[in-house]
């Protein structure tokens, strides 16, 4: 049986020539997956009755199933989805009152080998990459479920995306070209894989590279990022330095505040001066408390004075607004564990 969710329009003619069907059928099939997100072959409407008989005998439209989900006061929406070998990873909505914008955060890995001290998915350690189906799936079910089309993705769920680059890159190609998302629509997250930062670079790509820096020094760092011994600071600022050099794109470093740990004056100061010759913007995410460490959230008053010695830099910072955090669906609250 094939699973029509994520092919593309060559694999789909394949599949209406040995049907002996037209190629537009296999564009209007096509559609319906992508554009109209629809959950069964019954649902083609366009199609006739007889065709649509036939198309089930040889393909489905998912495999995947939505195992538990879960809406945040904010509105935001979580899913824990589950794949046929059992494996289960979670995908949210996030949606912003007065924008249009609806952004899916998808996950790239189940488990995560890079075991930050902060994050729920690293303590589960790497259980193995998705495909790229399996990454487009989550944003399929999305918009199957909601009806909504979903306007950005961001690779910030479970597991480090330059770790499964290759299921990624096929993934974002479909977003852009199936789903129609523009390139600059997509962002991929890392915690700084020095060697696949300098693979990006070497690709002509629009989209947005996020690293995830989280430290104003090696000290800290290391302390809650093991990478920091593998990818030191340096390194990956030589990177970012290469990236910037050869996309011309300006890249996000996203800093997650947490109290008493690198929300300091001190901090910020060598913040700035690690940053001052990188072309970046900056986004601050106040720490979202979870049953697996110690670590706590800042104050407001905390996080504001730090912003603000942070744009007096001359950088532009802003402070994520959080969702969704009263359903563990906030950022390093993933965990993929079933809880139903
Ligand atoms: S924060 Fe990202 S890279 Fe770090 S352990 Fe969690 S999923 Fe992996």
């Amino acid at each position: 049986m094939q699973i029509l969710s994520g092919l593309s329009l060559n694999d789909i003619e394949k599949i209406t020539d040995s049907l002996h069907a037209s190629k537009f059928r296999a564009r209007q099939i096509h559609n319906w997956i992508y554009l109209k997100s629809v959950k069964s072959i019954d649902e083609m409407t366009d199609l006739s009755v007889k065709f649509r008989e036939e198309l089930k005998k040889v393909a489905t439209v998912t495999d995947v199933k939505v195992k538990v989900k879960q809406e945040s006061s904010d509105g935001t929406l979580k899913y824990l989805l589950e794949f046929p070998d059992g494996e289960c990873v979670e995908t949210v909505l996030m949606r912003f009152d007065n924008r249009a914008n609806l952004t899916a955060c998808v996950s790239s890995q189940v488990g995560c080998a890079v075991n930050c001290s902060f994050c729920a998915t690293g303590k589960r350690g790497f259980i193995r990459n998705l495909t790229y189906r399996e990454i487009i799936e989550q944003v399929l079910t999305i918009q199957r479920d909601t009806g909504l089309k979903v306007t950005n993705i961001v690779f910030m769920g479970q597991g480090e995306p330059l770790l499964n680059l290759d299921n990624v890159l096929k993934a974002m190609k479909i977003f852009n070209e199936n789903f129609q998302i523009g390139a600059r629509r997509l962002t991929v997250s890392t915690a700084g894989i020095v060697p696949k930062i300098n693979e990006l670079a070497n690709l002509d790509m629009q989209s947005t590279l996020a690293v995830s820096l989280h430290a104003p020094s090696h000290d800290i760092r290391q302390k809650i990022m093991p990478i920091e011994n593998r990818y030191s600071m340096e390194e990956l600022k030589n990177a970012l330095k290469n990236y910037i050099i050869k996309t011309g794109r300006r890249v996000t470093i996203e800093y997650l505040l947490i109290k008493d740990l690198n929300d300091t004056l001190e901090s910020v100061k060598k913040l700035v001066e690690y940053l001052h010759d990188l072309k970046c913007n900056i986004n601050l995410i106040p720490y979202n408390p979870t049953d697996k460490n110690d670590y706590q959230r800042p104050s407001n008053n905390s996080i504001m004075r730090f912003k603000s010695l942070l744009e007096q830099s001359g950088k532009k910072v802003t402070v994520r607004l959080e969702r969704g955090a009263d359903i563990d669906a906030a950022c390093g609250q993933l965990s993929g564990k079933v809880k139903n």
